[in-house]
């Protein structure tokens, strides 16, 4: 089983930034509003993530690193329309497989939290505010083939950042901040989001945190909704601009779900060269909505991939969205 589990962390676990994108998930399906990565050696000695999420009750810690055990979903029925960020149950035991990993959490309402070690399976009562660690030690210790692949730990550290802020992107409502040895590498504060706030305008503060000031003064803001098909696309388009062209920010979401699609990158680009007829990388950040069951999320390990049941109605929508928003009049 250990063998299983490492070959299967083959899939999920491809170098640290992997890990940091599946601990944030898990903290923001627990409902987290404040999350905390802290990072050693690029998330190669140590990636811990910390939230303030509903906690894992002390029985369910082994659970949670066991292959195939997920609380998200029962059955084939809620795959079609799943709205958390994981549902396969195969994260932590992967993670685990290939490293020296810790679960501490505390529900509300307990006197105390609970600390597993992984390895040894060992379970102590521990100090903490409600709310999930996941700590994770010596990436790929057992498995030096695949520990050289890695780069330095600058790079490795870039593509952890990364894999925070296309979360952060998502949700403007949860704080987040990165501590790479000690200091401080990034922090992004909540966006408060009471009733009646406006979506593209609580998006538009993340986006300047996350993104810088100019990129948000120098795009438009996307809201489209397509009659035919339902679809809504909101966000920020860029204007393309030599100086901040960078073919590694466009960043796509679908139901709230960071994803690399051909489809929605080629219908932006089109857009872009049919009104502005420019060709460069524009920044954008997309956001689409559609029927989750007409979009297929469980096509790779890491989700970073989706089919769309109707892949031209999709095209269609960005594409007419980016168009509206770029074609629309400016000061
Ligand atoms: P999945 O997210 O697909 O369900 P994971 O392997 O990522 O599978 O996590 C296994 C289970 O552990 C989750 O279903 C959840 O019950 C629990 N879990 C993991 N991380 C957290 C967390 N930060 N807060 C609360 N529960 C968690
Ligand atoms: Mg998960």
């Amino acid at each position: 089983d250990e063998l299983i589990s490492q070959i299967a962390a083959g899939e999920v676990v491809e170098r640290p930034a992997s890990v940091v994108r599946e601990l944030v998930d898990n903290a923001l399906d627990a409902g987290a509003t404040q999350i905390t990565v802290r990072l050693l050696a690029g998330g190669v000695r140590l990636i811990s993530v910390e939230d303030d999420g509903c906690g894992i009750p002390r029985e369910e810690l082994p659970v949670a690193l066991r292959r195939h055990a997920t609380s998200k979903i029962r059955d084939l029925q809620e795959l079609e329309h799943v709205g958390t960020m994981g549902f396969r149950g195969e994260a932590l035991a992967a993670i685990a497989s290939v490293s020296e990993t810790a679960i501490l959490s505390r529900l509300d309402g307990e006197d105390n939290g609970w600390l597993l070690e992984a390895r040894s399976g060992e379970l102590r009562p521990a100090a903490r505010n409600r709310g999930t660690t996941l700590e994770v030690k010596e990436l790929f210790f057992s498995t030096p083939a695949r520990r050289k692949f890695l780069k330095s730990d600058a790079t490795e550290l870039a593509h952890c950042i990364e894999s925070v802020r296309r979360h952060a992107l998502a949700r403007p409502d949860v704080g987040f901040s990165i501590w790479h040895e000690g200091k401080l590498v990034e922090q992004w504060r909540a966006v408060p989001m009471g009733e009646g706030t406006d979506r593209n305008e609580a998006l538009a503060r993340r986006l300047s945190d996350v993104l810088g000031a100019d990129f948000v003064a120098s795009s438009i803001a996307v809201l489209r909704t397509s009659a035919s098909s339902g679809i809504t696309v909101y966000g920020r388009a860029g204007l393309p601009d030599a100086a901040r062209s960078r073919p590694d920010q466009q960043y796509c979401y679908v139901n709230g779900r960071f994803v690399r699609d051909k489809v929605l990158t080629h219908a932006a680009k089109s857009a872009y060269e049919d009104v502005l007829h420019g060709h460069k990388q524009p920044i954008y950040a997309l956001y689409m909505e559609i029927d989750p069951a007409r979009v297929d999320v469980n096509v790779h390990p890491t989700k970073i991939e989706v089919r769309f049941r109707d892949s031209r109605e999709v095209h269609q929508a960005i594409k007419h969205a980016v168009e509206d928003a770029l074609a629309a009049p400016r000061a």
